[in-house]
């Protein structure tokens, strides 16, 4: 069999798939965040007001700041036995299929539609609908909306402004475009719930996430003339603190913080597994860097798994942003 070369989709042929298929299921990725789960319960949503049959494939748990989103209870690893077999994976937010995990069953391309906004998409589906300007997959996600003529409820708005606030770090980073706030209000206008969002996913703190915030700072370290800040999470710190693996979310921004600081690093070293979270202010790609590790992201916000010892992770991540122009 010949495999015709990967491209992108038009709105039009993703509408036209949409419509096509009956049974759908919405795939986000490992460590799930307010834009791979808020665009496909978007999506979702939506489908089941045009008839269609819907489950929804997650790994991990959903967090517990985003069990507020409408459906996240229908959210899983298990999906119904019957399936039929012309079923259609929405894989959002992902730029290869192997960020949905191990526990999903295999899929042919033929039943894969790709949305996302990542940098360097592979193009793992039989459609890919990729926009990188976009600053949410969710907000990709409406242009299909649109596509459909589907009616937009409160609930649908809350889940696509849950993608925006995740990915613009509640309208702070660079992605905080005009078209970003624009769609912002239209949803505000449509009924999202945007004082909901803000206290789950921004404001309320476990006690024990802030203790744990309190030894990542202990750990800070500088180099490079203080424009690299970087620091750890292990096993032990989490066991003093109370903390779990959840709440290092978002730790990293507070390295990036620090005055001076142009790229920030957090090594997760939790449970075997070492996790490394990357954020730049804008001067160095830490996709390109992430890349080189196997890792992947946008240029300000990248993320990878290193296989080895957390001493040889700290060298290798400094390497490769040193590489970089670190
Ligand atoms: P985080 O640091 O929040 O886990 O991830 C930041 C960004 O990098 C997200 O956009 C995420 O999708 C991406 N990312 C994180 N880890 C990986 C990874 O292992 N592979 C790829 N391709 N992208 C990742
Ligand atoms: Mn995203």
């Amino acid at each position: 069999m010949i495999e015709s070369t990967p491209r992108l989709s038009s709105t039009q042929e993703v509408v036209k798939e949409l419509n096509r298929r009956s049974s759908f299921v919405m795939v986000s990725h490992v460590k799930p965040d307010g834009d791979t789960l808020g665009a496909g319960l978007a999506l979702g949503l939506a489908l089941k007001r045009l008839g269609k049959r819907v489950a929804y494939f997650q790994q991990d748990c959903v967090p517990r700041n985003l069990r507020f989103l409408p459906e996240a209870e229908l959210v899983g690893r298990d999906l119904p036995p019957d399936l039929p077999d012309d079923t259609l994976y929405v894989f959002c937010d992902m730029s290869d299929w192997r960020r949905a995990g191990e526990y999903l069953p295999p899929v042919e391309r033929e039943n894969i539609l790709d949305i996302d906004h990542h940098l360097g998409n592979s193009l793992f589906g039989k459609l890919n609908y990729v926009l990188e300007k976009e600053c949410s997959t969710g907000s990709v996600v409406m242009h299909l909306l649109r596509g459909l003529g589907v009616p937009l409820d409160s609930r649908v708005a809350t889940c696509i402004l849950a993608t925006i606030m995740t990915d613009t770090g509640g309208f702070m980073h660079s992605n905080t475009t005009p078209e970003a706030l624009e769609l912002s209000a239209e949803l505000m206008r449509l009924g999202a719930d945007k004082e909901q969002i803000t206290e789950e996913i921004f404001l309320r703190k476990r006690v024990a996430a802030t203790k744990l915030l309190g030894r990542i700072i202990e750990e800070m370290r500088f180099e490079h003339d203080a424009r690299y800040c970087y620091s750890f999470v292990d096993d032990a710190m989490l066991a003093q603190t109370g903390a779990d693996g959840e709440d290092t979310e978002d730790t990293v921004n507070t390295l990036l913080g620090q005055d001076g600081v142009d790229v920030a690093a957090l090594f997760k070293a939790i449970e075997g597994e070492i996790r490394v979270s990357l954020r730049s202010s804008g001067r160095v790609n830490v996709q390109a860097a992430a890349l080189r590790l196997g890792g992947g992201g946008h240029f300000r916000a990248s993320g990878l798994t290193y296989p080895g010892p957390l001493q040889q992770a700290f060298a290798a991540v400094e390497a490769a942003l040193v590489a970089e122009g670190l």
